[in-house]
């Protein structure tokens, strides 16, 4: 198996949501193809991916520096010896030739959407969804009861009012969603808060509902909003602050009773061994965040779930940010705590295919070799425009 061209293009996110510090209207996201030469059904068996959601599409870092370096490769260097088939982490050592350490910031998205294209070519190469690839290369079982899953929504929008929150959130519960999160950091103390008891009171209790500041807060603001929050039994409250800020994240954890959430802005296992070690983190509660698509892919996101069990963290703990195929098929494969999902947010990227089924509060994949992003409305033709793209 050798790998004969690599394709990325940049997909624009639909809508125009804001969270506390970011607005969606103008952000891309790259979707990557990892064509080779072995053939399936009459055409070059090829991985499919992309680097989550939130960070931009990377074009330029792939195109420039690691689309180079992998096709001018020797083709026996990217093989698993064992197998005789690409080697995710093989893939990535080459992508990342000569590449500085530390940093970690575009470059790991980049690096992540070809890194976890090979695991859809892997698996569709076994003619099996990707959560069986990925948890036969971790020795492990694919959870087979489903996953919990929890609508993030609750953005702000254009002329926002409490009412249409209230319809927001009422509609994810009618679907299925026992949980859900929404954004805080985007209005004053009092608003917000309100924001938040709606959510509480249409969610039926506090364990219900989770809230993300993006990372927006000052201390000042962070510890003046877990106190607020403190008496509603949330189920955590997200990136309050800096995501490197690792002694005000002590500071936090020591005042706020509750599950904090952090993680999908640390981009290396070694930024999250600097979480584990500095920022005050409960193993008995908190929740950890990262994304493979945003860190270098796979193989570095697995490096980072021994690193949370090295310190006592179970990988219950870990919901990754990013609601979408990809990531369902990682929680199934590594037997994490949980799924997000992003209802009619993020289109063509967030949210499952039809052939994902939603019952009792937990989300279960369909059984489409790989990823399964080709079923996925709107991606589906995103793909097949990239494919004709290579055939060209
Ligand atoms: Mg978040």
């Amino acid at each position: 198996m050798r790998i004969i061209d690599v394709r990325e293009v940049a997909v624009p996110l639909h809508g125009n949501i804001t969270n506390s510090v970011v607005n969606f209207a103008e952000h891309t996201v790259s979707l990557v193809a990892v064509q080779t030469d072995v053939r399936r059904n009459g055409r070059p068996l090829t991985g499919i991916a992309f680097n989550s959601i939130g960070r931009h599409a990377q074009g330029g870092i792939l195109r420039d520096r690691m689309i180079p370096r992998l096709l001018a490769a020797d083709p026996g260097a990217l093989l698993d010896p064992s197998t005789g088939l690409l080697s995710p982490a093989r893939v990535l050592e080459c992508a990342m030739r000569d590449e500085k350490p530390g940093g970690h910031g575009d470059r790991a998205a980049a690096a992540g959407a070809v890194e976890l294209a090979v695991w859809d070519l892997l698996a569709k190469h076994h003619d099996e969804p990707a959560h069986a690839a990925i948890a036969r290369a971790f020795d492990r079982r694919p959870m087979t009861t489903g996953v919990p899953v929890y609508a993030a929504g609750g953005y702000y929008h254009p002329g926002d009012s409490l009412d249409r929150l209230r319809d927001e959130l009422a509609g994810y519960a009618d679907e299925g969603y026992p949980t859900v999160k929404i954004k805080i950091g985007g209005l004053p103390l009092p608003e917000d808060l309100a924001r938040v008891e709606a959510a509480v009171e249409v969610m039926g209790g506090g364990a219900g509902v989770a809230v993300d500041a993006n990372a927006r807060f000052d201390r000042a603001q962070a510890l003046a909003y877990a106190e607020a929050l403190a008496g509603l039994g949330l189920r955590w409250y997200e990136e309050a602050t800096d995501p490197l800020d690792y002694a005000l994240h002590r500071e936090l954890t020591e005042a706020y009773p509750g599950a904090i959430a952090t993680g999908e802005n640390l981009f290396s296992v070694q930024d999250v061994r600097n979480l584990l070690a500095y920022g005050g983190v409960r193993p008995d509660r908190d929740i950890f965040q990262m994304d493979a698509g945003l860190s270098y892919g796979l193989t570095e996101y697995a490096r980072m779930i021994e690193a949370m069990e090295s310190c006592g963290v179970d990988r219950s703990q870990a919901f990754p940010h990013g609601g979408h195929l990809i990531n369902l098929h990682v929680v199934i494969g590594l037997g994490l705590g949980g799924c997000e999902a992003y209802p009619g947010v993020f289109e063509p990227f967030g949210g499952y295919s039809p052939d994902c089924r939603l019952s009792d509060g937990l989300i279960h994949p369909g059984q489409a070799p790989g990823f399964g992003l080709e079923a996925k409305p709107g991606l589906g033709d995103e793909i097949t425009n990239l494919l004709k793209e290579l055939d060209s």
